[in-house]
């Protein structure tokens, strides 16, 4: 096969694509904002879901500018139903930033892509090549499935290394004249034709795929039983007196050792907290709740947190509970502290501001 030649997998697919692909607003058109829109939509959620919010949300907001004007309260009730509030979050966040410091313009390669929050590789990918040409490969459960059954790749995809070989794999197919077409095409196949369960039969490359041949297609691609995710409930409760912040070190055997963090409480609700810790029941009335990072998700566990702040006058005592300790705020700020507390800093300027002294 010549360099210039596409290769006869990536023609086969292209071919099928252009007789089978579904009419998807996005699919009509170059718009970086557009196709950015619609993939963070799409993140967790199934076309036919995901649909109706591409056309309110467009139609709300046809410019990444009126996206960055927008309040979050708008947003997210447009928003509503979707779930996952933190790629809302996100979508603002970018959108502003791309309007505060590159005049709206989206960055123009996979690799400048990656830097903005909450476009991770596949969405960067998928914008570079959708919207610039760019011929960087989208890899996502679909691509995995895809590509290990045809080519019959017995590693796990679940295994940290996956992604890399999955994408160099892909890179060597991506036609360097059409790759958004290639792009869309085996997501597309992976997503109607070569699905969890693949409808062989009316397969285009039945032929010479792998795991046919073999009747290999139930185990392929392999991917090893993910460990069971913890989910715990973390109510953190922000305590300032004085210019002073009610902090502890986190010791014992269990996730952020050594990191310090505000009062906190592993619990699902609060009354349970209050219970644990009957001082609650005093300060509470006086808290403000605090724009919470949600869920927070690590290797084996998932964090859901919520939070409250309360400012206490000077001359209000009680018992410090065990292990706790008074900080100065403007210490607090030069310790290391889980990236959560970092999020729910930042995502809350009360909290800056008491940092900040
Ligand atoms: S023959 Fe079946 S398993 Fe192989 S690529 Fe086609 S749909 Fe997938």
């Amino acid at each position: 096969m010549k360099k210039s030649q596409a290769h006869p997998f990536a023609e086969t697919l292209i071919s099928w694509y252009k007789d089978h692909a579904r009419d998807l607003p996005w699919r009509r058109t170059q718009d970086p904002y557009l196709i950015w829109l619609s993939e963070i939509i799409l993140q967790q959620t199934r076309v036919v879901q995901g649909l109706p919010y591409f056309y309110t949300l467009s139609e709300a907001f046809p410019t990444v500018f009126d996206l960055a004007a927008a309040d979050e309260t708008t947003l997210f009730r447009l928003w509503q139903g979707l779930g996952y509030y933190s790629r809302a979050r996100n979508l603002h966040k970018t959108a502003k930033f791309l309007v505060e410091t590159r005049a709206g313009k989206f960055p123009n390669t996979y690799v400048e892509l990656l830097q903005l929050p909450g476009v991770g590789p596949y969405t960067a990918a998928a914008i570079a090549s959708f919207a610039f040409g760019e011929a960087s490969p989208v890899v996502d459960g679909n691509v995995f499935r895809v590509l290990a059954r045809y080519f019959g790749v017995e590693t796990d995809i679940l295994h940290a290394s996956a992604r890399k070989e999955f994408t160099s794999l892909a890179q060597e197919l991506i036609p360097r004249s059409d790759p958004a077409r290639f792009n869309q095409a085996i997501m597309e196949f992976g997503a109607l034709l070569c699905s969890p369960a693949p409808n062989c039969v009316e397969c285009p490359l039945i032929t010479t795929c792998y795991a046919y041949r073999n009747s290999r297609i139930q185990d392929l691609p392999v991917k090893t039983k993910a460990k069971a995710q913890r989910i715990r409930h973390f109510k953190y409760v922000v305590i300032e007196q004085s210019g002073r912040l009610l902090v502890h070190q986190r010791h014992a055997k269990d996730i952020w050792q050594g990191l310090w963090e505000f009062f906190c409480v592993e619990s699902t609700d609060l009354s349970e907290a209050i219970n644990l810790y009957p001082f609650l029941s005093l300060i509470m009335p006086f808290a403000l709740p605090l724009e919470s990072p949600g869920i927070h998700v690590l290797s084996h566990q998932k964090i859901v947190s919520e939070a409250w702040l309360v400012r206490l006058p000077t001359n209000y005592t009680f018992e410090l509970p065990d292990n706790y300790q008074w900080i100065l705020s403007s210490e607090f700020e030069q310790l290391g502290k889980p990236v959560l507390l970092l999020n729910l800093i930042t995502d809350n300027i009360a909290l800056k501001e008491i940092l900040e002294g």
